[in-house]
């Protein structure tokens, strides 16, 4: 009888059916659950091992178009630099794979740093940040404010390096997101006047790393290890990024914009350009005038900006993106069994204060969090499962007017 029984066996290990929990039946044969664990281990183990930078044909196969889409399932509007992004990474990918299979009479593809400029909140380091979610090249995010004598451009490098988990063939085709560019200009495009040596000390330091050197890095960064044995890292495959908010840049647009319409005789066409959005305008010149060195200017040639948000784009960004903020506060309450539901209205609220108070996209989070502060820690032990809750307009005005954000000064 039980030799019967136990007729049935893994096909992996061949254990007996009484000798597993679980034997899971296949067309042809039989899995028993030790042998899943196993192979659930192996193939973990293998992902683990595989080097970083072996950037496989999946990210090179994906097309700008592609890149673009998947950027608009997390980043409301701005389509032009998008565009720009998923242009930019593309050919990067190209260039590699060309460097791999080096053919004599290649032309050479030429690497096409980019410049951002948009308003603050608007998106460049998101978008930044998703096209690492795509990428298997090695991604870090530096600040640029914090190169100043305190810390070495190198250490953006060192970053690089970290998150390639020190694999530095593959850091060495890796992209790096620069925030605050703006941060480190001149104070004037005159260096004779008002020279602001840190802030152009900067950007020398930055511009060494653009160009296609080799350059010596500290894998444990900063100076405070000065016995480390340096790396010795070449730049001409890494793809910079460079985002800032270049607060003031419109009006240089603005005056060349007019003093061009001058120029050519046609006065009566020199208002006819969106004022709105300058940023469209934008040229290498605008950023030599706002204070950043030519030969700067000059490694950063894709150059992108990204639009303001108006009120329809911030209520988009609060609701539509995979992970959109009601979205978030949704999955959070359905963990607990609750539906949870924003009136339309709420929305419109949120908005409209985060416009007031002058927060723009950055806001929305924390104008949200004030609403739902209470419900939060009210709901685990008040809420039953199968329930649903509605946040009405006259909650959110008074949990909102209650919070510290309302003493914020109107704009
Ligand atoms: P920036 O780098 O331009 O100053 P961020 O990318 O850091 O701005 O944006 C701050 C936050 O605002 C983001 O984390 C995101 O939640 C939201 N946000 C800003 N712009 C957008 C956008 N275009 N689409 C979706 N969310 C956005």
């Amino acid at each position: 009888m039980k030799k019967q029984q136990n007729e049935v066996k893994c096909s992996f290990c061949g254990r007996d059916k009484s000798a597993t929990q679980v034997l899971v039946a296949g067309l042809n044969g039989h899995i028993c659950d030790q042998c899943i664990t196993q192979a659930q281990q192996i193939i973990a183990q293998e992902a683990a091992d595989q080097p970083k930078g072996k950037f496989s044909s999946k990210v090179s196969l994906l097309k700008p178009a592609e890149i673009k889409k998947h950027l608009d399932e997390y980043v409301i509007g701005q389509d032009y630099a998008k565009k720009v992004l998923s242009v930019a990474v593309y050919n990067h990918f190209k260039r590699i794979t060309q460097g791999i299979r080096k053919e004599s009479d290649d032309v050479e593809i030429e690497k096409s740093n980019i410049l951002m400029v948009g308003e603050t909140g608007t998106g460049k380091t998101l978008l930044a940040r998703t096209i690492a979610r795509i990428l298997q090249v090695p991604f870090c995010i530096a600040d640029a404010t914090v190169l100043t004598e305190a810390e070495d451009v190198e250490s953006v490098l060192t970053r690089l390096l970290q998150s390639a988990d020190y694999n530095v063939a593959a850091a060495e085709h890796g992209i790096v997101y620069i925030d605050e560019i703006d941060k480190i200009a001149r104070k004037s495009d005159n260096p004779s006047i008002t020279r602001d040596v840190s802030g152009e000390g900067v950007q020398q330091g930055l511009l060494k790393m653009l160009e296609n050197t080799i350059i010596n890095v500290p894998p444990q960064g900063g100076r405070k290890h000065p016995e480390q044995k340096m790396i010795a890292m070449n730049t001409q495959n890494i793809l910079f990024i460079c985002g800032g908010a270049f607060d003031g840049i419109d009006r240089i647009i603005e005056r060349r914009m007019k003093s061009q319409a001058i120029g050519y005789s046609i006065q009566e066409d020199a208002d006819e350009f969106d004022k709105a959005n300058l940023y469209q305008y934008v040229a290498p010149g605008d950023f030599k005038k706002y204070g950043l060195i030519p030969e700067l200017i000059g490694r950063l040639p894709a150059i992108s900006y990204l639009q303001p948000l108006d009120k329809n784009a911030l209520k988009q960004i609060l609701s539509v993106p995979k992970n959109a903020l009601t979205k978030q506060y949704e999955k959070l309450f359905e963990l607990e069994g609750v539906k949870l539901i924003f009136e339309e209205a709420v929305l419109d609220f949120i908005v409209d204060k985060a416009v007031d108070f002058k927060l723009g996209a950055r806001g929305l989070r924390s104008i949200c969090e004030a609403i739902m502060l209470d419900l939060m820690y009210e709901m685990p032990t008040q809420k039953g499962k199968g329930e649903q809750h509605i946040v009405t307009l006259d909650y959110a005005v008074s949990k909102l007017n209650k919070s510290s954000l309302s003493k914020l000064k109107v704009a």
